[in-house]
């Protein structure tokens, strides 16, 4: 009977194992990147529910995120989980405009923010420059869907032509912020990205740039995009892919060059092999904070640039 006191104890917490303030860094945080169970595949068991995780999330003091498919939209479930877990967590929906939900049209749009979405993914595995450089994503579709390679490269979207965006892409970004929506680059190229954040420039609503790094490994180069007013996010995800090229030093790096300021941080993980996403932004922010980024800093780039891109108020400091 030595054992007794261990078998009638409960099952440990998550949050049980984690250091004291481990929501240090996160209290108000709103993260614009969380990819939902499922995303790409019921069969592809992720990480635990969208609410089960959402709960985790706010015991970092976590106040909200968006829920993001590279499928279909997420609005309906956005809503359903908003319904399970009451006011203080805010789960915003979105669309991603990839080919199968219609590409960059402009009805999509209108009719995604008729269901309530508040962000739109401009095109990730379907945008031409990401079938060009097949990443991540595109290797899971294939690996799922055979004919996916095909698909992709007979139905992949270029967004802008010379740096001027096509009628369609245009009059995308025109309705998504006349609906009040924050515009997401996803995986366009630098070029299209960049044509994209003119636009929601001059309609005075900042875009984000959605992996600024995937395109180019030059900080400086992202300087345009800061002058459009644009803010450039920086995701776990690239950092935890075994396929990884990029560190979290070439993020602090990267970061430093360009400005906290000019910055948010989302967590964007959708692996088995990942923490759930709280813990992927913690460990991301920690590692920040080691490597020199202030409380301060840290603060802006998960509290108070996210509300803004949002148009929410930013959260008091506890
Ligand atoms: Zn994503």
């Amino acid at each position: 009977m030595e054992n007794a006191v261990d078998e009638a104890a409960p099952s440990p917490s998550f949050e049980e194992a984690l250091p004291p303030e481990f929501g240090r860094f996160l209290a108000g945080a709103f993260d614009l990147h969380v990819h939902g169970q499922p995303d790409l595949a019921e069969s592809a068991q992720n990480r635990g529910s969208d609410i089960g995780v959402a709960r985790l999330a706010r015991s970092y003091g976590i106040r909200g995120w968006v829920l993001k498919s590279h499928l279909w939209p997420t609005m309906d479930r956005a809503r359903a989980a908003q319904d399970a877990l009451g006011d203080d967590f805010r789960v915003i929906g979105s669309i991603t405009l990839n080919p199968q939900v219609g590409g960059v049209e402009p009805t999509i749009v209108e009719w995604a923010a008729d269901h309530g979405a508040g962000v739109v993914f401009f095109p990730t595995w379907g945008a031409r420059a990401d079938v060009d450089r097949w990443g991540y994503i595109s290797t899971l579709l294939e690996k799922q869907t055979p004919g996916f390679r095909s698909y992709a490269e007979s139905h992949a979207i270029t967004v802008a032509v010379d740096g001027e965006l096509t009628s369609a892409a245009e009059d995308a970004v025109r309705a998504a912020v006349s609906r009040e929506m924050l515009v997401a680059t996803g995986h366009l190229g630098l070029e299209e990205s960049l044509a994209v954040a003119r636009l929601c420039h001059q309609l005075g609503r900042p875009a984000m740039i959605t992996h600024p790094l995937h395109f180019t490994d030059d900080a400086r180069e992202l300087q345009p995009f800061i002058d459009l007013g644009g803010l450039l996010e920086f995701s776990s995800a690239p950092l935890i892919n075994p396929t990884s090229h990029h560190s979290v030093r070439d993020f602090a790096e990267a970061i430093r060059v360009v400005g906290p300021e000019n910055v948010v941080l989302s967590s964007d993980v959708f692996s088995r092999w990942v923490p759930p996403e709280p813990e992927s932004l913690r460990t991301l922010t920690e590692q920040l904070h080691f490597l020199g980024f202030s409380a301060e800093e840290l603060r802006t780039m998960l509290v108070v640039n996210p509300h803004r891109l949002l148009r929410l108020p930013v959260p008091e400091l506890a």
